[in-house]
């Protein structure tokens, strides 16, 4: 079965042609999210032609602070995909001086974004959670994905209303907090991701090829609270979220 990977980081692996070549093969949708307009260049030549790869364009915010000044071409580039990632606010051991500029970059993205109405948003939300789905809201034009969601219950169903999807990742199914995430999420609202290479699998970096894997891995969580789903299942979500 054709399978999906909506957060991958493609230019961080050591052969990433190579690597977009097995994605290929395998038949993996993929959003290969990139940390600056500079590096998304790169991906979208790699990744020119493909069928299952796509390049996005973001600003990490991690990086948003030191690279503010990327903004301007990060906006002007919109035109040239649909996918937008990665984006959004991180507030673990930052300065108030980062986490305000942070903001302000977000707030600028979100709002381009918007007015182009179609755009698909991969988004971090470290620390932030509640920022973020504040600065999102409910009237914002386009689907925003949540990527390795770890902010509370309560701000996770406040997401559900304004329609967010959640991309569940390995890592997540293995932990006590991530296996609650999983549990406090209807069916129709899940999707995969690996953020490879961030993400290991059996001791190697996580790519879009093990995506089915984490699928099982999140039927199974369902199953024990007598919720039955199918990769299938899940797999018809990312072609809403296409739609
Ligand atoms: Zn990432």
């Amino acid at each position: 079965m054709a399978f999906h990977d909506t957060h991958f980081h493609l230019d961080l692996f050591k052969n990433p042609e190579e690597t977009v070549k097995k994605i290929e093969s395998a038949g993996v949708y993929t959003i290969a999210v990139t940390n600056s307009p500079s590096v998304f260049f790169y991906t979208k030549k790699i990744t020119e032609g493909c069928k299952y790869v796509k390049a996005a364009i973001g600003l990490h915010p991690e990086l948003a602070y030191e690279r503010k000044h990327e903004v301007d071409q990060l906006i002007e580039l919109l035109g040239e995909t649909r996918y937008i990632g990665e984006v959004g606010l991180d507030n673990s051991n930052k300065l108030p001086v980062n986490y305000e500029t942070q903001k302000v970059i977000f707030k600028r993205i979100l709002q381009a974004c918007s007015d182009k109405k179609n755009k698909i948003l991969t988004i971090h939300s470290r620390n932030a959670a509640k920022d973020v789905i504040d600065m999102i809201g409910s009237r914002f034009w386009g689907k925003i994905i949540l990527h390795w969601y770890s902010g509370s219950i309560k701000e996770l169903e406040r997401a559900l209303d304004y329609g967010f999807y959640f991309s569940i990742n390995y890592s997540m199914t293995k932990s006590s907090n991530g296996r609650k995430i999983i549990n406090a999420l209807p069916q129709n609202r899940i999707l995969i991701e690996t953020d490879g290479p961030f993400i290991e699998y059996k001791k190697a970096p996580a790519t879009p090829l093990m995506s089915e894997i984490i699928a099982n891995e999140i039927c199974k969580i369902k199953l024990e609270s007598n919720i039955k789903i199918t990769p299938e299942d899940i797999q018809t979500n990312f072609k809403d979220l296409l739609s």
